[in-house]
């Protein structure tokens, strides 16, 4: 089983299954069709239901009318499938997406409270209801969003497309509806357009990250034996990207040298992302845990800046 709870060998079977099913409707065969979506059912019923959706809502034949028609009806019949497999976040992503295309975004805030009430820290999910939020112009709920995205996944792209495009207000945080918006849509005060000063989203959370990243790459590296050519490949954006899945003893590995190098910094309730075994999330979670008041390894200027960051954090 995956994160999603599906069973990921299961997909190309489905996709097989479900194009024979295709073929002999094509040939006029209902029968046959019929068995064959049997067949993939039995795999993984959402996941039938995923991929019959999808070609649904690829299918262009008929009148504009007749594609929304038919899209508005592969959106109620999958929201009736994530209702009944609501842990099926792959099913709640795609909602989602359909629902934003559809330009139902109240929908899309729905799809994405559900889907994170089962996977709260999925960045995916995150970002999709942060583009919603600014898009309803609900700009103070949209800034608490991306503040949180800052904290799940710093360097994702989507989220650092986010933090350029949309400044937060000085005066009341809210999100500036663009880079250069001349007045904030909440409070009124001046905006970027009028040359005032504004705050970024990532400035909170990013020096802590930046201090700590080249200590927490050679841990993670020496620790999981890495070759040098793919510790080179380390960067704080790969570590930040959900491109480090790894087994769950791995991931204890790096959390024991981690603790080492970093002394009492850590507890054990951080580390709950370590039996996920996305070591990225672990990672995000111990650079935040680590107290520069305590670190008396870390050269002098540096500490300063991260002590700086570590007071106006907490
Ligand atoms: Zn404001």
């Amino acid at each position: 089983m995956n994160r999603n709870g599906a069973v990921g060998d299961n997909e190309d079977l489905i996709v097989e299954y479900v194009n024979q099913s295709g073929r002999a409707v094509m040939v006029g065969d209902s029968v046959k069709a019929e068995e064959w979506l049997t067949k993939a059912r039995k795999l993984d019923p959402p996941g039938v239901e995923l991929e019959l959706a999808r070609r649904a809502w690829a299918n262009q034949s008929g009148t504009p009318a007749d594609i929304k028609r038919r899209r508005e009806s592969v959106v109620a019949r999958l929201g009736g499938v994530a209702v009944a497999a609501p842990d099926r976040v792959d099913v709640w992503r795609q909602l989602a997406e359909f629902l934003r295309q559809l330009g139902n975004l109240e929908g899309v805030l729905r799809a994405t409270a559900s889907g994170l009430k089962r996977d709260p820290v999925n960045i995916d999910l995150w970002v999709r209801r942060t583009r919603a939020q600014i898009e309803l112009k609900q700009l103070q709920s949209a800034s608490r969003s991306l503040r949180h995205c800052t904290k799940l996944a710093p360097t994702h792209d989507g989220v650092e497309a986010l933090i350029r495009v949309h400044p937060m207000c000085a005066v009341c945080d809210a999100l500036f509806p663009h880079a250069g918006a001349e007045t904030c849509e909440d409070c009124g005060a001046d905006g970027p357009g009028r040359g005032a000063a504004v705050r970024s989203v990532r400035a909170k959370n990013s020096s802590k990250f930046d201090v700590y990243f080249p200590r927490v790459r050679d841990v993670i590296s020496n620790s999981l034996n890495m070759p040098d050519r793919i510790k080179k490949q380390l960067t704080l954006d790969t570590l930040l990207k959900r491109h480090l899945k790894r087994s769950n003893q791995q991931c204890s590995t790096v959390l024991r040298a981690m603790t080492r190098e970093f002394g009492a910094a850590f507890d054990e309730p951080l580390f709950k992302s370590a039996v996920v075994g996305f070591l990225d999330v672990l990672v995000a979670d111990l650079i935040r845990a680590i107290n520069p008041k305590t670190d008396s390894t870390i050269d002098t200027g540096i500490r300063q800046r991260a002590l700086a960051d570590h007071i106006t954090r907490s």
